[in-house]
């Protein structure tokens, strides 16, 4: 009787200091904090997106570095989704040390990225336009504030997730078109594919590629249900339509509002408020455009992405809203820099290029045989080549890639199909701008997005080195090794 009330009161003991051992180890359990901060440039700087360059007249809606912070009591995650069309490493790699150093999670945990809206400030050069150098230093220190707010705004939470679809706003902008149809590059030769063939083009013969109509979704809120954020991806461009010289987060900043509608009401109000993120994620040959369709009644400005914020919001919130709570979370981040060839210009297309800028009236570039010569001009003096980040993050069962370029949606699927995380989407344009990433065949297709300038110039082979390197970080997270 004796031994074995102190068997018992030994089990007891071993039974209580396991409990709070374990205890104090996830002490706060899984945290997550969210936080937007501003990121309107000045009225008369320069917007990007078109090959020439326009200055900001009117703010139509205001845009926004969008964060967010998960934590398993290890380990830390930084995302911040920026409302801009492209933004470079030298930027980010500053706002990502700056919120190191507030909160003291790793830079290579931290992720930040471009949504791809054609009404932002210029915050790198291409084509004809160049950033503001203040703009630059304004980015930076916002950039890093959205995730240091979001990591102070932590709070215990529960996450979820779920994939949605939205299969009617995603178009291949790259179709192949009848034999004899003219396809003339500005470098003098001919493509075998045509971007954006125009509606109704009697010419079309079919897409050269898919889409991926899908809409993964994670969802956090407080313990007691109140909405933190929801990360979402999605496959398309941009949306447009926006007003001339206007400043607009486009369909991601319609979208951020749109999804909070659906989740938050007065009960379920947070404090700090909920935040929308709305990423981009392989859509370098998606546009919204029906091309094979019939030709619609030109909308109103702003009216054709609210369309589209509403659809995908739906499609996001219906695979969210009765999503199991995902439990025992495990986080983690691997990054890892490749280096890559830049197809620079020979000395016969430096000679033919030079030909064309000096004819032209200038200053500014008119035709896109004068477009490309001075982007011919500009790359010549790129370096052979270039250190890119790739990043793999895993947040329990599911997984997130991140690359810097405008990726061709083939890229996307076969990430998805070969990852040994379900689910698993890529967020593009993410820890610095590369320009656009065609696969290998498509590079031999031609068209827009292989053209070569500071919007197109990896190597060739590009795409199957990423896919290596991210496919083997996936399955070095499943292993964890
Ligand atoms: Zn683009």
């Amino acid at each position: 009787m004796k031994t074995s009330v102190c068997k018992l009161l030994l089990i007891l003991v071993l039974f209580s200091s396991h409990a709070f051992a374990q205890n104090n180890k996830t002490a706060k359990g899984f945290q997550a904090g969210a936080a937007t901060s501003n990121i309107t440039p000045k009225i008369g700087y320069s917007i990007n997106g078109n090959m020439q360059d326009t200055k900001i007249r009117n703010i139509h809606d205001d845009i926004h570095a969008r964060a967010l912070v998960l934590d398993d009591g290890q380990t830390k995650l930084g995302f911040v989704v920026l409302d801009l069309c492209m933004v470079s490493r030298e930027t980010l790699d500053k706002a990502k040390k700056r919120a190191s150093e507030f909160t003291g999670i790793p830079v290579q945990n931290m992720m930040m990225s471009a949504t791809h809206t054609h009404s932002a400030g210029t915050a790198c050069g291409v084509f004809q336009s160049d950033p503001e150098p203040a703009y630059l230093d304004f980015l930076v220190e916002r950039t890093a504030d959205a995730l240091i707010r979001a990591y102070e705004n932590r709070a215990p939470a529960e996450i979820a997730w779920g994939v949605g679809k939205e299969e009617t706003e995603v178009f291949n902008r790259r179709w192949y078109m009848k034999p004899g149809t003219p396809m003339p590059n500005p470098f003098g030769g001919q493509d075998q594919v045509k971007m954006n063939p125009g509606v109704e083009n009697p010419n079309m013969l079919k897409p050269a590629g898919p889409i991926d109509p899908e809409v993964p979704s994670i969802y956090l809120k407080t313990l007691d249900g109140k909405p933190i954020a929801v990360l979402a991806n999605y496959s398309l461009h941009y949306v447009g339509g926006t007003g001339n010289g206007e400043i607009s987060a486009d369909y991601y900043g319609a979208f951020a509002e749109r999804i909070g509608d659906l989740i938050v009401n007065e009960k379920t109000k947070n404090d700090p408020p909920f935040v929308g993120i709305m990423s981009n994620g392989t859509s370098g040959d998606i546009n919204n455009v029906n091309w094979p369709g019939k030709k619609t009644q030109s909308l109103a400005p702003y009216e054709k992405l609210r369309q589209v914020a509403d659809k995908v919001a739906q499609a996001s919130y219906s695979a969210i809203k009765d999503a199991p709570e995902q439990k025992n979370i495990i986080l983690a981040a691997k990054q890892e820099e490749i280096r890559l060839g830049v197809r620079k210009p020979n000395a016969q297309e430096i000679k033919r290029a030079e030909a064309i800028v000096k004819k032209a009236a200038g200053p500014t570039m008119q035709s896109m045989e004068e477009i490309y010569a001075r982007e011919t001009l500009l790359m010549k003096d790129y370096p052979d080549q270039v250190d890119l980040i790739l990043q793999v993050f895993k947040i329990g069962d599911l997984a997130i890639t991140a690359i810097p370029a405008e990726v061709f949606v083939e890229i996307g699927l076969e990430l998805k199909a070969k990852s040994p995380f379900k689910p698993t989407f890529n967020i593009e344009l993410a820890n610095g701008y590369n320009g656009y990433l065609p696969t290998a065949k498509h590079h031999k297709l031609g068209g827009y997005e292989t053209w070569r300038a500071r919007s197109s110039y990896l190597e060739e082979t590009a795409a199957d080195k990423i896919l290596a390197v991210l496919l083997r970080l996936l399955n070095d997270h499943k292993a964890n090794k």
